[in-house]
């Protein structure tokens, strides 16, 4: 590279990514094929539109690259193509989301979803993000006592409010979703269920997270957080009218997902981060990344596990998945988030603040750590390095 500036600042964040041990449980390290498949000539390419029907010539084999992204996306979760539709060009996670409640939810309509402070993302309705101010939240939280999902409580909100669409999928809840019981609460409203798998995707597709297929009516993701793809998103979506009475006339919900990307909301398709999603999808449909994606799991408990024994609160008293929560401030320390944050830092170890349900902080600076092991599994960590790195935590946090 001739630009030494930007050079030398991509091997400093190199060397610093290698530096640290990595406890962000939204990030990951793809693998040397996927980062190839990013630095391509496909980034030149125009291709607005989709396979065989583009408004650019010379597409003949971005449309083999997009449609191989597509079966493989079909392939790994295990959907009849009859089915299901897959649209693999949201330029990341919350333009997915965008498109979806643009598709299917009238402007100023009710979509449900579950606090960002309980473990929601921005995109779910909170009134700081698009999805608040074009749409209006119904909002659910975890359980005051349980600081689980109570699906009585939301059916009994479903209920009341009737919002058009309702949210499963978060950004920072350790547990399993009933996946069926979300169906149930959708149901009541007459609602579309919408689950947003951004953070689980890669437990979903190796069967290490229950599927949310068979109930939902559309299912949005991001591809690089479990799943350890490039930065990207996708919408699957089926192609009938769901578990919504619509008119026979209607287009299916697949045909307005795809109206409402593009043209609806985006132009050109990143194609390169397309190419290199389909290098993704064909290694997480492997035994090897079903082994890393049980693993990931184990670590995590291992991590949290060991935390809670040297006298921790882990909220909801442990995690089923790949990411868990850490109350730090509740504990007697005197250490916010922020504070704890800092240290961990300090000491090379990465992790983000973040709130706990009912947090009496500000989200500036919360009650909670947010870790997961995503990364440092792909780095070949095992329980007993999760065991060693939670007394290094409980040191460093205790000094
Ligand atoms: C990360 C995440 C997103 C958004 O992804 P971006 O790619 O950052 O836009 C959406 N929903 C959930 C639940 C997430 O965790």
């Amino acid at each position: 590279m001739k630009d030494t500036k930007v050079k030398n600042l991509l091997s400093a964040e190199k060397k610093r990514q290698k530096s640290v041990i990595n406890l962000i449980a939204s990030e990951n390290y793809v693998s040397k094929d996927v980062l190839e498949a990013l630095g391509t000539e496909t980034t030149n390419k125009y291709a607005e539109g989709y396979p065989g029907a583009r408004y650019y010539g010379g597409n003949e084999i971005i449309d083999k690259i997009e449609n191989l992204a597509i079966d493989r996306a079909l392939k790994l979760f295990k959907l009849n193509p009859k089915m299901w539709g897959v649209n693999v060009q949201p330029h990341s996670g919350s333009p997915a989301n965008i498109a979806v409640y643009q598709a299917l939810v009238p402007r100023g309509g009710k979509i449900m979803g579950m606090v960002l402070s309980h473990g929601g993302h921005l995109t779910h309705g909170h009134n700081v993000s698009f999805s608040g101010k074009f749409w209006k939240q119904v909002p659910y939280t975890v359980d005051p006592k349980t600081e689980k999902i109570n699906y009585e409580e939301l059916k009994k909100i479903a209920k009341k409010e009737k919002p058009a669409l309702v949210i499963a999928g978060y950004s920072a809840y350790p547990r399993k979703i009933d996946f069926k019981k979300m169906r149930e609460v959708a149901d009541v409203a007459g609602a579309y269920l919408m689950v947003d798998m951004a953070h689980i995707s890669g437990l979903v597709a190796s069967g290490v997270h229950p599927t949310p297929f068979k109930y939902a009516d559309v299912v949005t993701t991001t591809t690089h957080k479990t799943l350890r793809g490039p930065r990207g998103g996708m919408i699957f979506a089926r192609r009938d009218h769901g578990h919504v009475k619509t008119k026979k006339s209607e287009p299916t919900l697949f045909e307005k997902i795809q109206k409402s990307v593009f043209p609806g909301m985006q132009g050109g398709p990143h194609m390169n981060q397309i190419a290199a999603l389909a290098v993704a999808l064909k290694e997480a449909d492997s035994r090897a990344f079903k082994k890393y994606a049980e693993q990931v799991v184990k670590n995590n408990k291992a991590l949290a596990g060991e935390l809670k024994k040297l006298g921790w609160r882990i909220t909801s008293g442990g995690t089923d998945n790949h990411v868990f929560l850490m109350d730090v401030w509740n504990g007697g320390t005197g250490l916010t988030g922020k504070d704890a944050s800092r240290k961990l830092e300090q000491a090379g170890i990465i992790v983000n603040m973040n709130t706990i349900p009912f947090d009496t902080r500000s989200p500036f600076n919360p009650s909670g750590l947010r870790l997961g092991t995503p990364a440092e599994t792909t780095r070949g960590k095992k329980e007993k390095d999760m065991i060693a790195l939670a007394r290094r935590i409980d040191k460093i946090l205790r000094k």
